[in-house]
């Protein structure tokens, strides 16, 4: 596919505005071709226009329709074949052995929520019906066109057609993405394989738009704009919450789903610091220097009790990180941060480096750094808590379990908290999991954080700062609530009613009548 560097405003090609930028190759620092033009305002107007003017038809297609629209655009993506994979590892350094992964990831993901379209029961349709009382049906329904932004470490999953896009498009909302700078010829290409599944699958001009933007102009202003109904978000704590107050300072404030960033926390439970403390050293080291540490449940904090078996614990991690390697981190400005980020936290009170991989020279690489600090100065300084974005962990040495539990009270909200230990120690440390879980989305036990499987139970959220709303998640299939509101009909005569609601249940759906589940 040829790129053009230009915006899809429905299926148009637009480029007006006078402002370009171009993808970086971030292990060689070359510029990559075309230039890529930002989206002028009357381009962002008119892509969230058409969304609007899509909307009516697009929700009202038919449950098979949109599932099969959300195949095609799965099978367009693999019809792009190496070439995806190729310009998106030259746009952000990561390898194409796990660029093919996560091709893989955005495919199933994409067919899961076609799945979830067909089978038709995510609606939550409800029906009271009564001789005494009004009767009275509900079902969720599409919130209108939704403003699309995703991240730059994951250029396929979590971007142009990655889970906001799918869920959003699954509940029958139009989309308007801003694509991101640090992959844009990647974000054209995808741009490219939904708009030919718009095509094949008869979908509405405006039921898809790309804006491209270097500049934060852009995505203020579709977050800014009227007819948008609703926000997802991958990124920055910094990005999220701009778009945040944004969103909610409108003359009509509208729901922003922002998945931020996170520290996701450890605690080390002394019976797997008895029983494998070695495996869980070297577990921890690949864990927080997988992907160069650019992933949001990179575990950041190590919480444990000092113990002969703790600082045997913590020399194994540190021989590990010694010998751990570096690689290209996705822009020259994370990597910037990255140091920065590790400078702040080394200026702190009481915070040690313990080990560190070395730099091989090449541009933008990551190099992997174990900190420590004690849990007095932890507990005394909110801004350790803070995401270091890449290759990088604080462990905490605590006094005991009282102090252990006091850390996890300290906490703000995360992604994911994980506990390593023994049955027992579940047990004996059940207070602990009682507070952890008002910190975070998910809870691990004997596992790493890093890896989030997209199935129907997953929980992929969190309480502030980690999301703007934790009562969602952005990966699993209940993300498609996020992109639906219950609208309830009262006395409506039976050839008026949405399918969902019909007596004789066309559709074949899961639904709660006077007060039981039933088909
Ligand atoms: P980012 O810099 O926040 O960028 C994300 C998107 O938001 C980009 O399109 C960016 O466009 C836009 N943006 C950022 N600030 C903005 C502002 N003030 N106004 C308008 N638009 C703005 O994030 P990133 O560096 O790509 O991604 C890394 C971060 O994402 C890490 O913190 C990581 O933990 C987090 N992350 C979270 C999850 C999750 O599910 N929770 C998943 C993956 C990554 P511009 O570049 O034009 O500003």
């Amino acid at each position: 596919m040829a790129l053009t560097g230009q915006n899809f405003i429905g299926s148009h090609r637009s480029g007006n505005g006078s402002k370009t930028f171009q993808g970086i190759n971030p292990e060689t620092e070359s510029k990559l071709k075309p230039d890529y033009v930002e989206a002028t305002s009357d381009e962002v107007d008119q892509a969230v226009q058409k969304a609007e003017e899509a909307f009516n038809d697009y929700r009202q297609k038919s449950t098979v329709n949109r599932a099969e629209f959300l195949e095609a655009i799965a099978d367009e993506i693999m019809e792009l074949g190496d070439a995806l994979i190729k310009r998106a590892s030259e746009e952000t350094g990561l390898t194409e052995g796990r660029l093919t992964g996560e091709r893989g990831r955005t495919f199933n993901q994409l067919r899961l929520f076609a799945d979830v379209v067909r089978e038709g029961s995510w609606v939550d349709a409800r029906i009271d019906r009564s001789d005494e009382a009004p009767d009275v049906r509900s079902m969720k329904m599409a919130l209108g066109p939704v403003a699309i932004f995703g991240a730059s470490n994951f250029p396929l999953a979590f971007s142009v057609a990655g889970g906001d896009t799918a869920s959003a498009l699954a509940a029958g909302c139009p989309i308007v993405v801003k694509a991101h700078p640090a992959h844009p010829g990647t974000c054209e290409m995808v741009a490219g394989a939904i708009l030919k599944a718009v095509e094949k699958t008869g979908m509405p001009e405006g039921t898809f738009s790309m804006v491209q933007g270097i500049s934060h102009e852009v995505g203020t202003a579709l977050v800014e704009h009227p007819l948008i109904k609703a926000v997802g978000f991958t990124g920055s704590f910094k990005g999220g919450k701009a778009l945040y107050d944004a969103a909610t300072s409108r003359p009509e404030p509208i729901p922003v789903y922002a998945e931020m960033g996170s520290t996701n926390p450890i605690f080390l439970l002394p019976g797997a610091l008895r029983e494998k403390g070695d495996e869980v050293a070297e577990g921890l080291t690949n864990s927080v220097n997988l992907g160069v540490g650019q992933f949001c449940t990179n575990p950041g904090l190590v919480a444990y009790e000092e113990s002969d078996e703790a600082r045997a614990f913590h020399q194994a991690v540190a021989d590990h990180f010694k010998k751990a390697g570096t690689g290209t981190m996705l822009t020259s400005g994370i990597q910037s941060a990255y140091k920065e980020g590790l400078e702040t936290l080394l200026q702190q009170e009481g915070v040690q480096l313990v080990a560190s991989g070395s730099e091989d020279g090449s541009p933008n690489t990551g190099v992997p750094h174990l900190l420590k600090v004690d849990s007095k100065n932890f507990l005394a300084n909110d801004g350790l808590e803070e995401e270091v974005f890449g290759p990088s962990t604080l462990t905490i040495s605590a006094e005991g379990k009282a102090d252990l539990i006091d850390i996890a009270e300290n906490l703000q909200g995360h992604l994911t908290a994980t506990l390593y230990g023994t049955e027992e120690d579940l047990e004996t440390y059940s207070d602990l999991v009682t507070v952890l879980q008002r910190k975070v989305g998910r809870l691990i036990f004997n596992g790493f954080p890093t890896g989030v499987e997209v199935n129907h139970a997953m929980i992929h959220g969190g309480p502030y700062p980690a999301t703007t709303d934790s009562r969602t998640t952005s990966v699993g299939t209940s993300a498609i609530d996020r992109f639906a509101r219950p609208v309830c009909f009262q006395d409506f005569p039976e050839s008026q009613l949405p399918d969902e609601l019909k007596d004789e249940n066309p559709l074949d759906i899961w639904r709660l009548e006077n007060g039981e589940h039933t088909k």
